[in-house]
């Protein structure tokens, strides 16, 4: 039969659609990275499916992207022999948004005016839709990989609705005809297309023909030498498996033998999502066996904190056919894990030297996830202290720290590390607990954010060196002898009728008054009886995610 079901478009997907097509966007282009793409991803998860599974529809048909151009009919189609989808598939991946990230980036879209940068689309989960920019209708032929099941035909003009057609059996895959705009007609011509291909997806590790030519060259970039690999194509790598266009802050790519086999190539993007408010970051670090993709953006390869990086991680040693269940109790997945992380961290302390400049852009961006990591991952806690970076009483502002300067340049008579939290340097330096600290020429950290104070709470020391907030109430800086009491001060009488009155008058408020030995200028100070009031501020915070 051929019943047409017409369907609704998801408000949100309807809102994104709305820009797309009316935007002026002119790196426009970039629609055919998305859709070459997704064909790359549906391939890859073929290639695996092949290898668990047996009875796979059309087991030997080649894994290549076909392009084909009609510069008459003034179509675009492209071709892929990946999973396809079913019938509820094409409603659940092509109709809907789930990620709240993609909402958040429509939304951010929706409120610009005609600076619409639609760049970011593929790394949101809506790349698909970039279609609309330069076809007024779309017609998807699609087969999944199972082999019972139809062959289906979705197609929409992009203005609120889309149809699902029952259509004729054909080969695994999708097929998707894009029926070009009038001012999009270049795209129908074969020189545009080669261009666009070598511009944007040259790593796409399948091959890719255009009209019947091959127009890539295939190679897992990652198992190839350092010295045969330029700048260039490490960027434009990067620009590939993060759906990207901005260049990487950082890279590191490394192999090794012992105690595993490792090949991988890391990426620090140049921006912070998360920072924007566009919802939590997504793993973006694929787990890879001999080029054979066994789980895309693995959220087990790497620990959380690292989340931000992209890239590919890839070794000999797990088993081809390991499941995605089992893979959750793999030890060699967690080896995996921790030799990785710790590499890279390793590399960032050598950049935090060698590139001081850029480990100061990166720290600025990327600060909390390390943080994260300090406060909670506890196999990595002590290489990762040595990352975190500080303003103190003794630096410029936005001059940084480590706790090993602070540390090598302690004072002889000082046995502890202070800190103290505030929510900027001038609250911090106009408040009363840094007068002691001046006093003595001790220096004291500032710490802005509570989860600094969190971090210092839980490791305690730093290379048997206590760390002390500067608002503790017991304070013991180490004096003997008491300062010495000046002419005009108190008498020991007066002292206690005043703390007793003061006591009386605040009542429940507190639970102690006394005389300051730490105080210079200020009269009076608040302590917490309970450690720090930084930690309160951190107890409020809790059931937060932070
Ligand atoms: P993303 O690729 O980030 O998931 P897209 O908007 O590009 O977002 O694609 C949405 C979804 O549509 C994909 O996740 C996939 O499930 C499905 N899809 C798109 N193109 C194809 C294709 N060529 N083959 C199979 N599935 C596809
Ligand atoms: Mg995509």
């Amino acid at each position: 039969s051929t019943a047409v079901e017409t369907k609704e478009f998801q408000t949100e997907i309807r809102q994104l659609l709305d820009i797309v097509i009316h935007s002026l966007y002119t790196e426009r282009e970039i629609f055919l990275r998305e859709l070459v793409s997704n064909a790359a991803d549906a391939m890859e998860k073929v290639r695996y499916t092949l290898l668990t599974e047996s009875g796979v529809k059309d087991k030997d048909a080649a894994l290549e992207i076909q392009i084909d151009t009609d510069d008459s009919a003034h179509t675009l189609t492209i071709t892929d022999t990946g999973v396809g989808m079913t019938k509820e598939e094409l409603v659940e991946n092509i109709g809907t948004i789930a990620h709240s990230g993609s909402k958040e980036f429509i939304k951010h879209l929706s409120s610009k005016g005609d600076q619409k940068d639609l760049n970011l689309i593929g790394q949101f989960g809506v790349g698909f839709y970039s279609a609309f920019m330069v076809a007024d209708k779309v017609t998807i032929h699609t087969r999944s990989y199972h082999q019972e099941g139809k062959g289906y035909v979705w197609e929409s003009d992009g203005v609120g609705s889309y149809t699902i057609t029952e259509g004729e059996d054909r080969v695994r895959g999708t097929k998707m005809v894009l029926h070009l705009k009038e001012d999009a007609h270049e795209f129908a011509k074969e020189e545009t297309i080669k261009r666009v291909i070598k511009q944007y997806s040259s790593f796409v590790p399948y091959p890719i023909t255009v009209n019947g030519q091959k127009v890539n060259t295939v190679d897992a970039l990652w198992t190839k030498n350092k010295s045969e690999i330029s700048d260039n194509d490490y960027t434009e790598f990067y620009k590939f498996i993060a759906n990207a266009f901005d260049e990487p802050l950082f890279r590191l790519h490394f192999s090794s033998d012992a105690p595993l086999n490792i090949n991988t190539l890391l990426f620090v993007p140049k921006e912070n999502f998360e920072q924007f408010g566009f919802g939590r970051t997504e793993p973006g670090v694929s787990l890879y066996c001999k080029k054979v993709l066994i789980q895309e953006k693995s959220p087990l390869v790497l620990p959380e904190w690292l989340r931000f990086l992209r890239g590919v991680i890839d070794s000999e040693e797990l088993p081809l056919n390991i499941s995605r269940e089992t893979m959750q109790d793999s030890a060699l997945v967690s080896k995996l894990n921790k030799v990785v992380t710790s590499r890279f961290i390793k590399f960032l302390d050598g950049q935090s030297t060698s590139e001081p400049e850029k480990f100061k852009e990166f720290w600025e961006k990327f600060n909390f996830y390390l943080k994260e990591g300090a406060a909670n991952d506890l196999t990595h806690q002590k290489e990762l202290i040595k990352l975190l970076r500080f303003e103190s009483s003794s630096t410029q502002p936005g001059e940084l720290i480590s706790l090993a300067d602070y540390a090598g340049r302690m004072k002889e008579d000082q046995s502890a590390i202070y800190y103290v939290n505030g929510p900027s340097r001038e609250v911090i330096e106009s408040g009363p607990y840094l007068e002691i600290f001046k006093n003595k020429g001790f220096e004291v950290i500032y710490t802005y954010a509570a989860i600094d104070d969190y971090i210092f709470g839980a490791i305690r020391e730093y290379e048997g060196k206590r760390l002390i907030s500067a608002d503790e109430a017991d304070l013991n800086l180490g004096d003997t002898e008491q300062q010495s009491r000046s002419e005009d001060a108190l008498s020991e009488e007066d002292v206690l009728a005043l703390t007793n009155w003061l006591k009386e008058v605040l009542g429940s408020k507190v639970t102690e008054v006394r005389e300051s030995k730490r105080l210079v200028d200020s009269p009076a100070v608040v302590l917490s009886p309970y450690g720090t009031n930084s930690m309160q501020r951190m107890m409020q915070l809790v059931n937060k995610d932070f």
